[in-house]
């Protein structure tokens, strides 16, 4: 399969990217961001990194654990009892040392058309720029960008100002029944589960496997943990990257093992951004990359890293956000831009696992 690091997620994809629009639908896109008021995006593109084929099992081995994730207190009843580790114990990735913070997400209403008279992003647009003049609603709206599915992308100036928008959009007599607006959803929560152990049989039967006795061994609803890709592990064993519904995400975040047959098997909140091994940009994968050429992850290339014949590394992501952004802090390039030292990389992680959902 052709996921990129974290899973799929069309509305988060554009999200993680700081540069969104023009990483997943390239430059046609600048027109989109004179919507309203004409205002362009500013930030740069940005965005994890890969750090190895995310989707095959011969990814490099994950970095020690990160810090686990905080949820707020959990009933009792909803608590999965799992075996505990020592807390102390629990490994823990080196904190960052990025000079960059985590951005703020932008606000966003996503608007989807309901059938099948509008058949692309932009006539939509042009619907909602007959009908809603954020000017006399008060709003700003800073940029109308496509999404998924003849879908727009509106994003506000102010998180106060995106639910006024979606409530008028879905309450206006001439949009009403044509096209539905709605805040973005949030990516579902990842763990990765440590070392699981080499199964019987082909891809789709090790993972029948596996879930079925996930599942049994600690009660989870079926169908609410998916596997998304795995990457190598100790020996013969692999790291299994799995999705999983927020509410069972919920109940186990107060541990960091999950019951497995007679054993246990450690795992810890996933929060990497999916990366383009094409484009190595962040925000969305290789099938919906829109770069003519690859792109070298160990130099500014345009060619496979396999070809590559550069002595030192360059990270192209660190090097193009040095380039848009003269004034602030100035990013190392010393490394290749699949590094899970890059900066980027680093802030990419962390905003997401700030966007993580939380139920309850
Ligand atoms: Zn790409
Ligand atoms: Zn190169
Ligand atoms: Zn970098």
């Amino acid at each position: 399969m052709s996921i990129g690091r974290a899973g799929s997620c069309t509305d988060s994809a554009f999200l993680f990217s700081g540069s969104g629009c023009s990483t997943v639908f390239g430059g046609s896109l600048r027109s989109w961001c004179s919507f309203f008021c004409g205002i362009a995006c500013a930030e740069t593109p940005s965005g994890p990194e890969k750090r190895g084929p995310s989707s095959s099992t011969a990814a490099p081995a994950v970095a020690p654990l990160r810090v686990a994730v905080t949820a707020p207190p959990v009933l009792d009843q909803h608590r999965i009892p799992a075996p505990q580790q020592n807390p102390g114990l629990v490994p823990e990735r080196p904190k960052s040392t990025t000079l960059l913070k985590p951005r703020q997400e932008s606000p966003i209403v996503i608007v989807s058309p309901l059938d099948d008279a509008l058949n692309s992003s932009q006539e939509l647009k042009n619907l909602l720029e007959t009908h809603i003049s954020p000017r006399h609603l008060g709003l700003k709206v800073l940029a109308c960008l496509p999404a998924a599915e003849s879908g727009v992308m509106v994003r506000v100036q102010t998180a106060a100002m995106a639910a006024p928008l979606e409530e008028h959009i879905n309450a206006h007599p001439e949009l009403n029944g044509v096209c539905r607006a709605r805040a973005p959803r949030r990516p579902q929560p990842k763990i990765l589960v440590y070392d699981v152990p080499h199964l019987e049989g082909d891809r789709e039967e090790q993972e029948n496997s596996f879930l079925g006795k996930l599942g049994s061994s600690n009660s989870f609803p079926a169908g609410s943990i998916s596997v998304l890709f795995r990457r190598k592990g100790r020996g013969p064993a692999q790291h299994w990257v799995l999705s999983v519904d927020p509410v069972v995400y919920h109940c186990i975040s107060g541990t960091n093992r999950l019951h497995w047959g007679l054993g246990s098997l450690r795992f810890r909140t996933f929060s990497e951004p999916i990366q383009c091994f094409r484009c190595l940009k962040f925000g969305h994968v290789q099938s919906r990359c829109r770069t003519q050429e690859e792109l070298c992850s160990r130099c500014l290339g345009n060619h496979s890293y396999k070809s590559c014949s550069a002595v030192a590394s360059t990270c192209r992501n660190c090097h193009a956000y040095n380039r848009q952004n003269r004034v602030g802090p100035r990013l190392k390039v010393n490394h290749t831009a699949v590094s899970r030292h890059c900066p980027l990389f680093l802030r990419a992680c962390e905003e997401m696992r700030l966007r993580l959902p939380t139920v309850l």
